[in-house]
């Protein structure tokens, strides 16, 4: 028998497909040949994006099955995404596994699922095929995903996943952060009929990933003890972007602008703001102009990601304010998409004015970076109560009575941020233990290791 042979297949989001491509990759060190299976539409942006590297050779094939959407329609309506998948990706699957064991001389032995491609592990199984399922998020999240028929028989949460009390917060755990009714992965979502849409699918592959043999998590027991004692079968091996190759791996929808590293080699170390709000935050245009005025009227180097479509209805450049250009050729640095995980290891980053996705929170963490939160919907909220409350390793911002956030407010944090060591010193801290769980004989290291066993069995 050749070297195992696994099929991954990561969520059509950014936040899914960085995490499994960095899985993926720690995988191949062990031998192993994997076939990625992204959505066509994440496929051509991820292979435009990396046009010059991808050369279809390597441990990682890439390959790409149809989401059930038409071209043009928008992938961000999560309740269209949802019945698109559920619709065609089974299916769609199915054939591709068949025919990649027909044509090719190493038959797929392994099927990694991300969580919310559950459905996924029922195609593997239907073909005999052991499967894990992976989550790319928090242990904390997870749980609560587990936990839906319980919190539905104590009325938290309607058949429907309404929430029964609009304001009451939600804890699991004592040593979790509570969660906000309004902020449940499918509430933040739009209408009642997505809600509805996605919290169904949720309940599904929940169900349905109770089948995999391992059920892995992109997070430590140092982080969150808590979560991780809930549910005892989830496995934490992460995270995984402190074990991977910080750069080239083809994940990002966006080319990554690597010429922003040149320039941090010549900052200060610990100088500079990195402000970065992940792959799907969208800001109104008050909100977006008094962002702009918040690191330019900051007396310290800062580094900002504005993705092309961060803002709504407005293009970005027709909204910065008078002599904002300026302040960032003097001390300023502006891409439309980082080497986020190589920008957050460099030693002249001094803190991170993120919106706090769990995947930049790791990232945040495990390179020993302060935060400034920002979060912008879902998960972000309890993990910003990991970082300013658990952990205590950043700050928060307070909103004026318009709900926005001011420029005063983001300089009075920064500047409190940097000033107060005791925030460093503790995110050091965690660093530390971060590190040494993924190191060799760590905690999340010898699950991992148990997993490649697994695997080659
Ligand atoms: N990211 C990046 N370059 C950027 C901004 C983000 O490579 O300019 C990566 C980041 O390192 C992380 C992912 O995009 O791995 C975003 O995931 P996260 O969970 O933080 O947020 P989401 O996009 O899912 O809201």
């Amino acid at each position: 028998m050749g070297n195992p042979h696994i099929l991954a297949i990561p969520y059509p989001a950014q936040g899914h497909v960085i995490p499994l491509m960095e899985l993926s990759h720690s995988l191949t060190k062990h031998g192993f040949k994997i076939t990625f299976v992204n959505t066509d539409f994440n496929h051509k942006r991820v292979t435009d994006a990396f046009a010059h590297k991808v050369s279809g050779e390597g441990l990682i094939h890439l390959v790409s099955i149809p989401d059930g959407m038409e071209v043009g329609e928008d992938r961000n309506h999560l309740g269209k995404l949802t019945e698109g998948i559920n619709q065609v990706m089974p299916g769609e699957l199915k054939e591709l596994i068949e025919k990649i064991n027909r044509l090719e001389d190493d038959e797929i032995t392994c099927v990694i699922a991300d969580v919310n491609m559950g459905w996924a592990l029922e195609v593997a199984a239907e073909l005999g095929i052991p499967g894990a399922a992976f989550w790319p998020a928090s242990a904390l999240v997870l749980a609560f995903l587990f936990s839906t028929e319980k919190l539905i028989e104590d009325e938290v949460i309607d058949e429907n996943g309404t929430p029964i009390n609009k304001e009451k917060m939600i804890q699991l755990h004592p040593n979790t952060p509570a969660m906000h009714p309004k902020t449940i992965l499918w509430v933040c979502l739009g209408d009642l009929t997505t809600q509805k849409t996605v919290f169904e699918y949720a309940r599904t592959y929940t169900k349905a990933i109770a089948k995999a043999e391992w059920l892995i998590c992109n997070t430590t027991f140092d982080l969150e003890p808590g979560a991780l004692s809930l549910v005892p079968e989830f496995l934490p091996i992460g995270p995984v972007s402190a074990t991977g190759q910080l750069r080239d791996l083809p994940g990002s929808f966006w080319p990554e602008d690597a010429t922003c590293l040149k320039w941090l080699d010549q900052q200060p170390p610990g100088s500079v703001l990195y402000v970065a709000f992940g792959s799907f935050t969208i800001f109104d245009p008050i909100q977006f102009q008094e962002l702009a005025s918040g690191p330019g009227a900051i007396n310290r180097p800062f580094l900002w990601v504005v993705r092309p479509d961060i803002t709504e209805g407005t293009e970005p450049d027709a909204l910065y304010p008078n002599g904002f250009k300026e302040r960032v050729a003097s001390r300023g640095r502006m891409v439309g998409w980082a080497p986020q995980r190589a920008v957050l290891a460099h030693p002249s980053i001094g803190c991170f004015l993120s919106h706090c996705g769990w995947n930049s929170t790791v990232e945040g963490v495990s390179n020993g970076v302060p935060f400034l939160c920002w979060p912008y919907f879902a998960d972000q909220f309890v993990n910003e109560s990991y970082i300013c409350d658990i952990w205590k390793i950043g700050l928060n911002f307070k909103r004026d009575e318009r709900k926005i956030i001011t420029r005063e407010e983001i300089s009075r944090k920064v500047e409190q941020l940097i000033k107060d060591e005791s925030f460093k010193a503790r995110t050091l801290k965690l660093k530390e233990l971060v590190m040494n769980s993924v190191s060799e004989g760590g905690s999340s290291d010898r699950i991992f290791k148990n997993f490649i066993k697994w695997i080659k069995s």
